[in-house]
């Protein structure tokens, strides 16, 4: 197994912090992709504080290999409540920028689409200056599923395309490349910022890499972050190389030269890391 090098290591921060905003979370039956990914940035986002919320439960009908989620053919019921809930907690939370995920949810109809569309609404109809970043799943390609997001107006469509598409066999088995940036197309053509992100560290090339920035910039994509990925549990792929900032920066640069607007690289960097960073436009 490979050491973790100074540049990979972060402190948690103030357990005080942490606590406090899983007590809130927990109160009102709510799960975020920041526990259930066992993101490392969850100290300083927390203590922010901030969130990403995560809908449609905490199982996922999905084995993608870098992923820490439980994975089960049969997840939680829908919560009819979690829409009204995550508007209650952004408010209590003063949240400016709300970023909602979910499980990946191939047994329900659209793929819990309706689920994504009523939290939109509920925010927007709570909080009046605020706004609404969505990461979702593919919905397997179901263009009514995403249609029904889209039409909910939420001011941010992020989908992650989260590696190579040579690697995808192992990373996202259940995904397809081509219908990943088909989706980001689609939301694009309805006229919403979209934004979407990989993991290196997994055995990718550079090449490989720029060919990734270069399909999304086709695909008419305003933002995307590249972040190292850590391996969260030992059942999940091994780290196959600590990438090394330089070559985050040259991911960064590149990027922008060929023509993305927005472009985050670094080891840290995760989908809704500093989400609102982007409506600052920085
Ligand atoms: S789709 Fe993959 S990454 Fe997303 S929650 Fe499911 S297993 Fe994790």
């Amino acid at each position: 197994m490979k050491r973790l090098p100074s540049w990979a290591k972060k402190t948690l921060g103030p357990a005080s912090k942490l606590h406090e905003m899983k007590s809130i979370l927990r109160k009102r039956n709510l799960h975020t992709v920041c526990e259930s990914a066992r993101c490392p940035n969850i100290g300083e986002c927390f203590s922010k504080p901030t969130a990403t919320f995560m809908i449609l439960g905490d199982v996922c009908t999905r084995t993608c290999g870098f992923c820490s989620i439980e994975k089960k053919a049969d997840p939680l019921l829908v919560d009819p409540h979690e829409p009204a809930n995550i508007a209650l907690t952004a408010k209590e939370l003063g949240l400016k920028h709300v970023v909602i995920t979910s499980v990946t949810r191939d047994d329900l109809p659209n793929g819990g689409a309706d689920q994504f569309a009523l939290t939109i609404k509920a925010i927007k109809d709570n909080i009046s200056d605020i706004l609404v970043e969505v990461l979702t799943p593919d919905f397997e390609g179901d263009q009514e599923a995403l249609k029904i997001v889209l039409d909910a107006r939420p001011d941010i469509f992020n989908h992650n395309l989260e590696t190579v598409p040579s690697l995808y066999s192992v990373v996202r088995p259940q995904a397809d490349y081509q219908r990943s940036l088909d989706v980001l197309g689609r939301a694009k053509q309805a006229g919403v910022m979209t934004k979407s992100g990989i993991m290196v560290g997994l055995g990718e090339t550079k090449e490989e890499v720029k060919e990734v920035l270069r399909d999304l910039l086709a695909s008419g994509c305003d933002a995307v972050t590249i972040g190292q990925y850590l391996r969260p549990t030992r059942n999940n792929l091994e780290v196959r190389e600590y990438v090394e900032p330089e070559v985050f920066k040259e991911y960064e640069e590149y990027g922008k030269a060929i023509g993305l607007k927005y472009v985050y690289s670094g080891p840290f960097v995760r989908s809704s890391y500093n989400a609102e960073q982007l409506i600052n436009g920085k």
